[in-house]
Formats: structure tokens, sequence, C-alpha cells
């Protein structure tokens, strides 16, 4: 490995045998929209060794930028422009330090996957219920850090909400220990909540104790044909009535999602023999001596008289119930095969849902020609609501369009009181976007928070704020 001079004394102050090679992995994110650049690479192997590189960076005056999984959406693990960063990986760090399944925790160092947390849950008997589809590469300090979301937010909330505590490297290269197993704890300034979603910005988390929660006795998946966005949030009302809390997932798929799905998976069977405009995926979770098939059922039977839904199915094994989940999560995939002209991840007053839906739909027809995929945890308010070009259409015709499209689109959003970044995060992506949306004075006291911590700027500069 070529160094210049610069990276070449850096890399004599950092711990022994801390560098990688800079592989291209870690200067890629998953949509191909920016391209990262590094000078170093460095993998620490505990919060002692990651505080030493930040120290070496400070002095220096190196920025960091940190980086997990490297499936963030929005640019935010990606640093293409300036003097090369260092990339602190926290790949090395991967151990499930202490399990407390009575309490209902879990102590996981930031390099554990996703994954391999909510298995070590499962092993004794509990579950982690963050779930996206980057679960497999996503890493507990890369969901902390963008504070994910995913399909289970609307009964067990965002990773803010399943973190207790966090251990993290300041900016200072100081450790703070902040592990706690607490549920109470009212002792000032919650430094843990300005690291959960701050993207790098604020210093680097290295652990976290996370909140298990019960499995659940008894659950049951269905899909159900309900003819508009309103329908689907009565039938959201009637379902969260009638289940009590045990609705864990309520998901919308549109009739243009099932078309890509047809085309791109062709071998996925679909439930229903036509392409209804919009489905329902819903999930329950109830308690032992229930029937989810039961519950599931009465529900159908009161959205039919209600005339909220049309048809349906409710899966009868656990087989058919991951068939069904298999078909919301191949929508992303089947988006990507036939390329959007751009996506947008908003969130929305559940009220503003159906009118944004409309209006928007009537906006970008008024553009031009264009297929439209909105789908997403709906329970939450949260749409994905991408833009596809028409049937033989290339996406590069769309390009002068693209840009004045996600404007108008987020200006719609902001009007009606909701998000441009619902649970991606703002990373390099939209920082722009933070500076025209955000409140100022929130911008400013964002400002003066990362001055405080950061006050060489060494932490993932550009992410969130431009
Ligand atoms: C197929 C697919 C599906 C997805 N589905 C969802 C979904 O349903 N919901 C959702 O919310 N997101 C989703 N995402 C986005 C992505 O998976 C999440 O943003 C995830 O939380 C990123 O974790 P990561 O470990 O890959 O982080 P990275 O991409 O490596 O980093 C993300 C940001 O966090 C910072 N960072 C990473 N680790 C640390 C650390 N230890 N300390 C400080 N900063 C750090 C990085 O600098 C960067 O700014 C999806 C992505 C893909 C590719």
């Amino acid at each position: 490995m070529m160094l210049n001079a610069a990276d070449e004394a850096l890399s004599r102050r950092l711990p022994q045998g801390v560098l990688r090679d800079i592989a291209p992995d870690y200067l890629q994110e998953p949509r191909g929209g920016f391209q990262g650049q590094a000078g170093l690479v460095a993998a620490p192997r505990d919060a002692g060794e990651c505080a030493a590189v930040i120290r070496a960076c400070a002095e220096a005056r190196v920025a960091v930028v940190p980086r997990g999984g490297g499936t963030g959406l929005v640019g935010g693990q990606v640093m293409g422009q300036g003097p090369a960063p260092l990339i602190l990986s926290l790949e090395r760090m991967t151990a499930i330090r202490d399990i407390f399944p009575d309490e209902g925790v879990m102590v996981a160092e930031s390099g554990v996957t996703l994954q391999q947390a909510r298995q070590g849950a499962a092993d004794v008997g509990r579950q982690f219920p963050l779930s996206l589809a980057s679960q497999g590469s996503a890493q507990i300090g890369g969901v902390l850090s963008t504070n994910a979301g995913g399909v289970n937010v609307l009964r067990y909330g965002n990773a803010r909400a399943l973190c207790l505590g966090v251990e993290a490297v300041l900016p200072s290269g100081q450790v703070m220990h902040d592990l706690k197993r607490l549920r109470k704890d009212n002792t000032g300034y919650d430094l843990r909540d300005l690291l959960i979603g701050a993207e790098g910005t604020l210093g680097i988390i290295t652990a976290a104790s996370l909140v298990l929660a019960p499995v659940p006795a008894e659950s049951g998946v269905a899909m159900l044909v309900v003819n508009s966005p309103a329908a689907a949030l009565s039938l959201l009302s009637l379902a969260q009535a009638r289940m009590a809390g045990g609705v864990t997932a309520f998901e919308l798929i549109s009739g243009q999602g099932l078309r890509f799905l047809d085309s791109a998976f062709p071998d996925l069977r679909q439930p229903f023999s036509s392409r209804p405009d919009w489905l329902v995926l819903i999930e329950v979770g109830l308690p032992a001596g229930l029937s989810a098939d039961g519950a599931l059922e009465g529900l159908f039977i009161a959205a039919s008289k209600a005339g909220v839904v049309q048809d349906g199915v409710i899966a009868q094994t656990g087989r058919q119930g991951a068939d069904l989940w298999a078909l919301r999560e191949h929508v992303p995939l089947a988006n990507r095969h036939v390329g959007a002209i751009a996506s947008h991840d908003i969130s929305l007053p559940l009220s503003e849902v159906p009118g944004f839906i409309r209006d928007a739909g009537a906006m970008v027809a008024a553009q031009g020609d264009m297929r439209i995929n909105c789908f997403g945890h709906v329970g939450d308010g949260n749409l994905h609501y991408n833009l596809f070009p028409a049937e033989g259409r290339a996406r590069e015709e769309y390009e002068p369009l693209r840009r004045d499209l996600s404007r108008m689109i987020h200006e719609m959003v902001v009007a009606r009181g909701g998000s441009f970044s619902a649970e991606h995060g703002v990373g390099r992506l939209k920082a722009a976007d933070l500076e025209r949306w955000g409140d100022p004075v929130r911008l400013s006291a964002m400002r003066a928070i990362k001055g405080a911590l950061d006050p060489l700027g060494i932490m993932n500069p550009g992410a969130v704020l431009a």
C-alpha cells in the first residue's frame, strides 16, 4: 500500500495492527450515488484502540468517517470531497458482551450485525425487534447512528427506542462509559440520544445496551386488498382497536410494485390472480391463549363489513407467512431491477397520507410520463415514494427533471407537516434539504452542539450539517 507522507506519519501514530487495506468496498454505498476515498482504513479491536485512533486523527487534523455495514442509503459512510479521510471500520468489534434475558437487555459491540443481535436474542428466547432488509450487513453502531426504523417500529419503536445506553468515543478521543441497563435514568443531558441519529458526526458508538422484547406467543400474517390508501388507514385503525397493541407490522404495497415483481421475479407466487391497486401486509403478535389466525379472520370480517377490505389471504402456516413477507421484501429489489429516477423516504402524519398520495400523483403526472411505486411502513406514516421511467423509456431521459421532482415532493411533504427523511437519515444526500427545511433555531443549536463536541470538525465532515 503506497501512502502519502501525511498518511504515512499518521499511520505511525496508530495502535499496532489496526490498519487494513483500502479495499473498494470501504469506498462504496448501495445506490452508487457517492464514491468515497480514503487515506487510511483502521479497524480497532476495542474502545481504547478506537480512542487512540481518534486522538491521532485529531492531532493530525485528519477527518474520520465511521463505517459500519456500509448499507446506509444517504451517503453518510462515504466522503468523496476534500482531503482523504481515515475510515474507521467497526468490523472487528463484534462481541455480544452480555445478555440479561430476565432484564430484557443485551450489551453488544457496534460491529455486531443486526442479524447476529437478533439471533443472540432468539438464542435466549427473546427478540431484538429491529428488523430491516439489510440486517445481514447493517451493524448495531450503524443502525443506532442512523436511528434506523424498518418493519416493526409500529409496535417496538425505532433504534432509539431500543437503546438504553452507549459506550462511545467522543471527538476529543475520550471514551464515554454510559452503557447503563436502566429504563429510568434522569440525570441530565442525554448524550446517548445525541449520538443516536448523529450519523458519526459527534463521535463513534463502540457498544450499546439494547432492549430485548418477549417473543409473542401467537403470531399471524395476512395480506389484504384495500381500494385506496385511505381504506388502508381505516384498516389500521380497526386493527389497532381490535388487537390492543398487537399489530407488529402494517405495510403498504402498490399495484405498480406487484407488476414490478411480476417482471423482476416471475417465480414469486402472488396470492391474487389479478394485481390489485393496493395491498396491506399485516402481522400481529398476541399473548398466549389468543389465536392470531382467529384475530385476523375477525379483522377481515369486520373490515369487509365496513367496506374497507375487498379480498384477502391469511397465512395458514409459517411457510405461507414467510412467502407473503417475501413479496414485500422483494419490492425494493424489483425497484432496483427497473431503475428509479428518484427515491424518497418520507413520513407524514397518518391523516395526511391519502391527500399526499393523491396530490403527489397529480403533480408527477403533470411533469411527465412516469410510473410511481409508493410503498412502505404506512403504519408509521413512512412511505417510500419512488419514481420510475414509463415503460420502454430510459431513466436518463428524465435526468433534467430529477432534482425538481424531488424538491417538489419534499415541498409537498413538508407543507403537510411531514419529514423529508423518515428513517434513512440525512447523510450527504440530504444535507442541503436539512439546510433548506430544518427549523433555523434547531439548526443553529445543532451547529453549536457540533462545535462544542467536535471543535476541530474531524468527525464525518459534510454529513448531516452541510
Ligand atoms: C436493502 C436495504 C434495505 C434497507 N432497509 C431499511 C429499512 O427498512 N429501514 C431503515 O431505517 N434503513 C434501511 N436501510 C438503510 C440502512 O440499512 C440503515 O441506514 C442502517 O442503519 C445502516 O447501518 P450500517 O451499519 O450499514 O451503517 P453504515 O452505512 O456503515 O453507516 C451509516 C452512517 O452511520 C455512521 N456510522 C456507522 N457506524 C457508526 C458507529 N459505530 N459510530 C458512529 N457512526 C457510525 C456512518 O458514518 C454513516 O454516517 C436499508 C438499506 C438497504 C441496502
